[in-house]
């Protein structure tokens, strides 16, 4: 069973509301799929609980030892948000530990786009299918989620998970930011279509300056289009262009 099949809901009491918490994003691991090019993740046992317990000795009582683990992995590993420097280096003050908050934690909707083939277009007539479908009113301030369909293919075939997605096109793009949208979010590695290298939307975020998030999973859990939250946590990297999060659906049942 891949990790993603199970859906991971959670009903946390948080503020003296009981809200529910759908994690939509994936782990981070070796194994996952990375954007071609990108750097893969790679753990190790740094010291393992054996090696620090024979360092500490005889004379300490500590019966276990204590287990570290290293690291190495790429900015824009898992499920992701791109700052705004990823996509120009003139934006060197919109890294991803200058994020703000209201770009991270927003109202938010989600559309179902899976109509479209893969490496293709999206365009405006698409989105306003899909926003019409789903009974969805774009609003400033917005965080919009679209599903491609391609994140079952993750860890079945990830050639074509990382082949075969659908991006928004530059009219597309535009006319989801001139709605006042702060974040854009998607299943696919990427919001732009590998068969446009031109990459029409790291252009008009680079100059509209906003951020957008990647390899999402769990969209369509999501049980309602619009009237909910979403919130990611970016670590902290100093000067970095990107960061995996920890990214959360929350919704308060009616
Ligand atoms: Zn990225």
């Amino acid at each position: 069973m891949s990790q993603n099949d199970a859906v991971r809901l959670e009903v946390v009491e948080f503020m003296g509301k009981k809200l529910n918490f759908l994690d939509l994003g994936k782990d981070i691991a070796p194994e996952i799929p990375v954007y071609p090019g990108h750097m893969k993740t790679a753990f190790w046992w740094h010291k393992t609980h054996e090696e620090t317990k024979f360092t500490l000795g005889e004379n300490s009582k500590y019966p276990y030892g204590f287990g570290v683990k290293g690291i190495i992995t790429c900015d824009h590993t898992s499920t992701h948000v791109d700052a705004v420097y990823h996509f120009d280096p003139n934006k060197s003050h919109l890294s991803v530990d200058k994020i703000t908050l209201k770009e991270l934690i927003a109202p938010a909707a989600w559309i179902d786009l899976s109509f479209v083939k893969g490496r293709v277009h999206i365009t405006i007539d698409h989105l306003k299918r899909a926003l019409d479908e789903a009974q969805v009113t774009l609003k400033p301030g917005m965080i919009l989620l679209y599903w491609t369909g391609i994140e079952p293919y993750s860890e079945t075939d990830p050639y074509y998970y990382l082949s075969q997605y659908p991006g928004l096109d530059k009219e597309a793009t535009t006319w989801l930011l001139d709605q006042g949208l702060v974040n854009i979010g998607t299943d696919a590695a990427s919001l732009d279509t590998p068969a446009d290298i031109d990459y029409p939307n790291h252009t008009v975020h680079a100059e509209r300056e906003v951020v957008h998030t990647e390899s999402l999973v769990n969209i369509t859990k999501i049980p309602r289009h619009d009237n909910f939250y979403v919130a990611m946590f970016p670590l902290k990297f100093r000067g970095l262009t990107g960061s995996p999060v920890r990214i959360f659906a929350i919704w308060e049942d009616e």
